[in-house]
């Protein structure tokens, strides 16, 4: 029997790649499902390739288009908020989350109410609604796998035992396209320079984020909520090869890490297959070759974002959801030219300083806390701008 399987994202960095492992096993999978935000011609052109049976803009103003483009293929075509949940809920066993940003937190919340495997790239909504979303997903019986590749080694890692035993983990970080750079440079950075990573090949806002390490920071949260250990038992430790994907340590002494070459098809294989494994097309890892690899303690002068993070994990309640928001507005007034690169933690500092909001109790509440916290950003990239 083949699994049904939804693709959230799908024409993006993460839905790509899931794509190419998808159709690497046709006797395995079949793509009922695919969406993506705004790209009408990418998005078409994935459902006549995988044969999907919908195909959701989330852009309604793209509908007419991606209607077009389907014309004499058996794929409905469909558009908005309402259409990306019923690809997230419907006939789909498993759902890859590969939304970018909050935008996905619905259409996520949607699979895991109703009982979905759903596996996860999507962090950000794990970090604005993890309480909620966790607790959801022991009363529907849904099983979340994590796609972001720290996460999915430290679920490789945990496999067999038990979390009882786990003292710590430790998320790695290849430290960025700044890792080595002076504070003056950092503060220079162009989009293009914080976008060129030199491990991973990813989305502009992701890039943007690992450049800051708030990608980091984020995956603290994730991993909060994941594997429930709290703050001080989750390192960071920069690892510029980005060969070790992360470890736990255990209450023997025992470490074990996943190893790999830096290829987001190896986690999202991971999650596809779970529990077996599939076949990659990743490049097999040679250590031989790579004879190194280094580690070093992260800056978190250089790096405030990560310390921002952490804070915001450890104040809980709303402020992960304002760290959430206010980076992501200011990540994109930074790739727009409108905030300098030191500014995208600056704004993060000021919008996490607004502390008014209770814990959410709802989906709404978290999309509510979101929208006044980015319109507070937006507010001062006028100002700053001004
Ligand atoms: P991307 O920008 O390449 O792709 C994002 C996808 O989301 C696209 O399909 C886009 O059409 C869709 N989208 C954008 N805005 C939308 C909206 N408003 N409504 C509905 N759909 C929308 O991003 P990516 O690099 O593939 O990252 C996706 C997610 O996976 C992010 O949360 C990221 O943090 C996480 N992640 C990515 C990587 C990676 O290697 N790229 C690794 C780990 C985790
Ligand atoms: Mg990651």
């Amino acid at each position: 029997m083949k699994r049904k399987i939804a693709i959230l994202g799908a024409t993006g960095s993460v839905g790509k790649s899931t794509l190419d492992l998808v159709e690497r096993h046709p006797e395995r999978f079949e793509v009922v499902a695919v969406t993506a935000g705004s790209n009408a011609s990418a998005l078409a052109e994935n459902a006549r390739r995988t044969g999907a049976k919908l195909a959701v803009v989330a852009d309604r103003s793209r509908l007419a288009e991606l209607e077009a483009l389907l014309a004499g293929t058996s794929c409905t075509a469909a558009a908005g908020e309402a259409a990306l949940i019923e690809a997230a809920s419907g006939e789909a066993e498993l759902v890859i989350a590969a939304i970018v940003g909050c935008a996905g937190l619905r259409p996520v919340m949607a699979a895991v109410d109703a009982g979905k495997t759903v596996a996860l790239a999507n962090k950000e909504a794990l970090v604005t609604a993890g309480e909620l979303m966790t607790r959801a997903a022991r009363e529907s019986g849904a099983t979340l796998l994590p796609i972001d590749s720290e996460h999915n080694a430290i679920f490789q890692c945990l496999a067999g035992n038990r979390i009882d035993d786990v003292v710590r983990i430790i998320l790695t970080a290849s430290g960025g396209p700044f890792r080595t750079a002076s504070a003056e440079t950092i503060a220079a950075a162009t989009p293009a320079q914080a976008c060129a990573h030199p491990n991973w090949s990813m989305g502009a806002k992701i890039s943007v984020d690992s450049a800051t390490m708030m990608n980091k920071g984020l995956e603290l949260i994730e991993a909060y909520y994941l594997f429930g250990l709290p703050s001080e038992r989750i390192d960071v430790l920069v690892h510029p090869q980005s060969v070790v994907h992360s470890l736990v340590e255990f209450v023997d002494g025992s470490v074990l890490a996943q190893l790999g070459a830096p290829d987001m098809r190896i986690p999202i294989a991971y999650a596809l297959g779970w529990p077996e494994r599939i076949e990659t097309p990743a490049q097999r890892l040679d250590l031989a070759a790579i004879a190194r690899l280094d580690f070093e303690a992260a800056d978190l002068r250089r790096f405030p974002a990560l310390r921002l993070a952490r804070e915001a994990l450890e104040a809980g309640g709303a402020a992960p959801i304002m760290l959430n928001a206010a980076n992501e507005a200011a990540v994109a007034g930074f790739l727009a030219g409108r905030l300098r690169f030191p500014q995208i933690a600056q704004c993060v500092e000021q919008a996490l300083s607004h502390d008014d909001y209770a814990a959410p109790r709802s989906i709404d509440d978290v999309l509510e806390i979101d929208r006044a916290t980015r319109s507070r950003v937006e507010a001062l990239m006028t100002e700053r701008c001004a």
